[in-house]
């Protein structure tokens, strides 16, 4: 196998480089000791187009796969850049939406996703669900053309911020299943929405 980076992934590998030098370590010391959100930097990286790396260009993305990912994200972490919300956001979320979602939720959530207008996050754990997500209890009940979604998520990186969730839930409990792996689906829940409630 060849590894060698061709020249667009080695650009993507450096640009860590050069927003270390408008982001520096005592931005994030300011960041991390308010507990405040980066906004200033995200809004950097989804205006030099890299957070819609994963997304096919047609709805607004590069087009690329998670080897450019992952060159993006350890050429941010050489330069002391630690970015979970690319993983939980652009990564998890977006990719997903791109490959599985319905024609409806590509248009609408990911261009504006791309251009940084609106953030996701990525639920999948529970309290009683860690490791063995198999074990995931929350429930989608479909009413109507709608679901409805019960239950309860933990350890949810930017639920502060974020205005979506992908929430992953079961239209079947794990216990009427016949494969553990059935059953599970992935929801775009809009946060900002009289319904949906998230602390923390
Ligand atoms: C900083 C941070 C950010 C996170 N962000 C998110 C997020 O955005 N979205 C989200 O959904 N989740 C998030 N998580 C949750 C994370 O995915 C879970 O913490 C992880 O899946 C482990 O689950 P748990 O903490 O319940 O530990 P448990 O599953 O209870 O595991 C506890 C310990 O037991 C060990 N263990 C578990 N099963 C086995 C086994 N079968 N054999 C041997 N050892 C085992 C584990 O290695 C671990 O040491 C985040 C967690 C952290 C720490």
């Amino acid at each position: 196998m060849d590894f060698t980076l061709n020249d667009e992934q080695r650009q993507i590998y450096e640009y860590g480089g050069q927003l270390a030098q408008k982001f520096d370590n005592d931005y994030w010391l300011r960041h991390a000791r308010r507990h405040e959100f980066p906004h200033e930097m995200f809004r950097q990286i989804a205006d030099d187009g890299f957070l819609g790396i994963m997304v096919p260009e047609e709805y607004g993305g590069a087009g690329l796969g998670m080897t450019e990912m992952a060159l993006f994200m350890e050429g941010t972490a050489n330069h002391g850049i630690p970015l979970l919300m690319m993983v939980v956001g652009p990564t998890m979320s977006l990719a997903h939406i791109a490959s599985h979602g319905s024609e409806f939720h590509k248009k609408e959530l990911l261009p504006a996703a791309c251009r940084g207008d609106i953030q996701f996050c990525f639920a999948i754990t529970e309290p009683g669900a860690g490791s063995n997500t198999m074990k995931a209890t929350t429930l989608a009940k479909r009413r109507g053309n709608r679901f409805s979604l019960s239950g309860e998520k933990t350890f949810i990186t930017g639920a502060e911020v974020a205005d979506y969730c992908l929430v992953v839930a079961r239209t079947k409990p794990h216990t009427e299943v016949s494969r553990k792996t059935d059953g599970f689906t992935l929801f775009a829940v809009d946060l900002k929405k009289k319904g949906s409630t998230s602390s923390g």
